[in-house]
């Protein structure tokens, strides 16, 4: 990212390792909706020169002299969210802010990202895991970022089992946050998009209603389909800011909104007066960056390994060669209607 607008190949020097770093070379890349929120919205601010990217699965090239489990030559899983693990902020449970809010969203927002011949990670030992034989590069890209995104915004939520749950948004974070519902016992799962491979998708991964937010207020028609009893729980995963309103409407006393959209525009979420219990409604509102760490990575890889998640429905184009790396950041811009997911792999 040049500018905001404007992306190019660029020149830089190879990252080093600090004491408890590692430097890496990644082994496939994918590009996400926040890439383009931030390099064609301008979403962050201004960024100069930022390399973009963080995305990917990886090998380790140099660890520093302090980092006890990973060795040059391991092939890794790379979180998007890279935390400061002695932080306050991590200690206090809140990892992905360490150092600030979102100070753990470190990769193509505060630091060059992945999209580069070598990259560097802090705290190699508290973010990095390994990545098992069994996960293929392309599969692995999915871990960084969509799966666990889509899964916090279920447990921002706080899924149990038998919720309804209604899903805003059934990109591939909101296709990740309809299946971790469905792995956490939901019982009905409304999802809203309309691109048809999401559809499908939706459905494969758990959702027993499909929506499109053409058809009218989602609210409106939740309460209809649930004989104006509203869901148990509203995960937001697409749409604008206007969707707080309609899930604060659709959802029943005592349920939870969880977002994990990057709202890109405008001051203000409205929050509607009467439809929110003139204050008093125990209609809980979350919205959080998706937590990073070995451990988590490590347990998500588990779903892939023992087959309770599949998800490669998610990776709809696959490329070959860093050369194809601008037609994947384009294709997630415009969002072709059979696109879920783009990956380009360097090596296996
Ligand atoms: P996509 O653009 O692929 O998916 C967005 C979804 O929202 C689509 O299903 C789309 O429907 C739907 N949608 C569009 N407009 C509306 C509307 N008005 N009302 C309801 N639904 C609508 O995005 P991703 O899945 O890649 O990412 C989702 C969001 O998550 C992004 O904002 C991204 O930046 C953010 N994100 C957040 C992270 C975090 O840690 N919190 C990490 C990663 C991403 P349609 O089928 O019509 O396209
Ligand atoms: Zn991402």
């Amino acid at each position: 990212m040049q500018k905001i607008g404007r992306s190019a190949w660029m020149e830089k020097r190879k990252p080093g390792a600090g004491p408890l770093d590692a430097v890496c070379r990644p082994l496939a890349v994918s590009a996400c909706t926040s890439d383009v929120h931030t390099l064609f919205e301008g979403a962050l601010g201004e960024r100069e020169n930022l390399t973009l990217g963080h995305e990917c699965c990886a090998e380790v090239v140099e660890v520093g002299a302090l980092v006890k489990d990973f060795h040059p030559g391991d092939r890794v899983l790379v979180p998007a969210i890279t935390p400061v693990w002695n932080s306050l902020e991590a200690q206090a449970g809140f990892p992905m802010h360490s150092g600030g809010m979102l100070g753990g969203w470190k990769f193509s927002n505060v630091k060059d990202g992945v999209f580069a011949e070598y990259f560097h990670v802090n705290d190699a030992d508290g973010n990095l895991a390994h990545l098992p034989r069994e996960i293929s590069v392309v599969d692995a890209c999915m871990l960084s970022d969509m799966v666990p995104t889509g899964f916090h915004a279920a447990e921002l939520a706080d899924v149990q089992f038998g919720d309804t749950v209604l899903v805003i948004g059934i990109g591939p974070v909101g296709l990740m946050a309809v299946a971790a519902s469905a792995l956490r016992g939901a019982g009905r799962i409304l999802a809203v998009g309309t691109r048809p491979v999401c559809q499908e998708a939706a459905r494969a991964f758990g959702a027993t209603d499909i929506l499109s937010y053409r058809d009218g207020g989602i609210d409106e028609q939740v309460l209809r389909l649930t004989e104006y009893r509203g869901v148990d729980r509203v995960l937001i995963a697409g749409g604008d800011e206007s969707a707080f309103a309609q899930a604060v409407r659709a959802l029943r006393p005592g349920g939870c909104v969880g977002n994990v959209n990057y709202l890109s525009a405008g001051d203000a979420i409205g929050i509607p007066r009467v439809a929110w219990g003139v204050g008093m409604g125990h209609k809980r509102i979350e919205g959080g960056l998706m937590p990073g760490g070995r451990l988590r990575m490590e347990k998500l890889a588990q779903l892939l390994l023992w087959k309770r998640l599949d998800v490669r429905a998610l990776s709809t184009h696959v490329f070959y060669g860093w050369g194809h790396l601008e037609e994947a950041l384009l294709l997630m811009r415009d969002k072709p209607r059979d696109l879920i997911k783009p990956v380009v792999v360097l090596d296996e």
